[in-house]
């Protein structure tokens, strides 16, 4: 084998002519079997032995050894998942109401703690309603889904995630995508869709680059053509505005946004996603949302965790002031070692390495032999100039942790990219 199968991503093996349903295509199995390809699949789901606080015991996948690593990859954003009042919140409710909810939502699966968050969320996020979804990519999918039909628009951020497209492609509207956080492309995009109606989607906070939403000027065009806007906010809810209700609170404009949605599984430490809006819609969508209607309900554990997470976070700013001081800190530090962290505003921070996606492998490998978990992001996820790491600070990192993990990325990538 040559180095000539790095050239292909997982983009190019998506189409099949297998006849063989249950088979895998052939060049996808040989360029997999490569091993330079398979030392970067290695790298996927690599199995933690320890929750994903600031310091994580992670298998590697590269030499199959158990060890403790300094936690850059997880969403555990504020710390949540492994917050003593937390965990004792959801003992408490394994204890009462065992582990599931063994129903769907409609017919057996809503318990009273579902009912008391989903009432939280939606007076924390200031809007009347609030329906709970077992995942944030469900959430998305089937609010999409669920609210719109064949003849409409969703007009989407070329950048979005990919549960907003999927919603987009099953409710069978048509789906115009509009280039990143660019208003005048929205613009052209908005004005095909006139006589139709049209969605917006957007994010709070980019997840691939952590730059933020220029909500004030999409909210501007979108009043021109009365179009609501859906935003996601996955990795702003409980960071951004003063009292961390997201981006949309930090522009001062939670009133302009139609859809809000998050998940849990980031800030909150545990799983799931919610959507706020007005009640007659909340109401009405969850009967055509197949994610919520068809799908058990979220474990009556995980609701009483995320309740508390939810109180732990906003009683008052201390866990979002410590994430913020430690985001300015590992910035200030990371351009300092002239690394390009890109466009980002927040917590999330990618370090571009470029195009080589043999490097990106070959730096993934190193950093992890040294005790940093810092995943790769690789072409077709990021754009195949861009191939970088992407960097989630946590409130959780001590400073000690920051300095170490930034002595490694100064010997392996600064040293790296210095000598190419
Ligand atoms: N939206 C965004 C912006 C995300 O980054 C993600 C997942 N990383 C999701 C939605 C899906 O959320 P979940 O992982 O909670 O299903």
């Amino acid at each position: 084998m040559s180095k000539e199968n790095l050239r292909f991503s997982l983009a190019d093996f998506h189409y099949t002519d297998n006849p063989n349903i249950l088979e895998p295509p052939e060049d996808f199995l040989e360029w997999a079997n490569d091993p330079d390809v398979s030392m970067g699949l290695r790298l996927f789901e690599q199995p933690l032995t320890a929750a994903p606080a600031a310091i994580t015991c992670i298998k590697s996948g590269i030499d199959g050894k158990e060890r403790k690593y300094i936690n850059l990859t997880s969403y555990n954003y504020l710390g949540l998942s492994t917050h003593p009042e937390v965990l004792q919140a959801a003992r408490e409710a394994l204890e009462n109401y065992g582990l599931g909810a063994s129903g769907a939502p409609c017919l057996s699966g809503t318990f009273d703690i579902h009912q008391e968050f989903a009432k939280k969320l939606a007076d924390f996020k200031q809007k009347e309603a609030c329906v709970l979804f077992s995942s944030g990519l469900a959430g998305n999918l089937g609010t999409v889904q669920g609210l719109l039909r064949r003849g409409d628009y969703f007009v989407i951020d070329e950048k979005a995630h990919k549960s907003l497209f999927d919603g987009g492609t099953l409710s069978g509207s048509k789906i115009l995508t509009f280039e990143h956080n660019n208003p005048e492309s929205l613009d052209k995009m908005l004005a095909r869709t006139k006589g139709s109606r049209a969605l917006v989607g957007v994010e709070g906070v980019y997840s691939m680059d952590g730059d933020l939403v220029k909500l004030p000027q999409i909210v501007e065009v979108c009043e021109q053509y009365n179009a609501p806007i859906i935003i996601d906010e996955a990795h702003s809810t409980l960071m951004f505005g003063k009292n961390g209700r997201g981006v949309a609170e930090h522009f001062g404009l939670e009133d302009k946004i139609g859809i809000s949605f998050g998940t849990f599984s980031k800030s909150f430490g545990g799983v799931g996603g919610f959507v706020c809006s007005n009640e007659r819609i909340i109401n009405y969508m969850k009967f055509y949302a197949s994610p919520f209607f068809f799908s058990c309900a979220p474990s009556p554990v995980i609701i009483a965790g995320l309740m508390k997470s939810l109180d732990v976070a906003t009683r008052d700013s201390s866990l979002r002031d410590k994430l913020w001081e430690n985001t300015r800190y590992f910035k200030e530090k990371l351009l300092e070692l002239k690394l390009d962290i890109g466009e980002t505003e927040s917590q999330v921070i990618p370090i571009i390495i470029g195009s080589s996606g043999e490097l990106l492998v070959e730096l993934a490998s190193e950093i992890q032999l040294r005790g940093l978990f810092l995943q790769p992001v690789d072409y077709p996820a990021v754009p195949a100039h861009s191939r970088r790491f992407r960097i989630s600070v946590s409130a959780q990192h001590s400073r000690e942790d920051i300095d170490e993990a930034l002595n490694i990325i100064e010997d392996v990538i600064v040293k790296r990219l210095k000598n190419t």
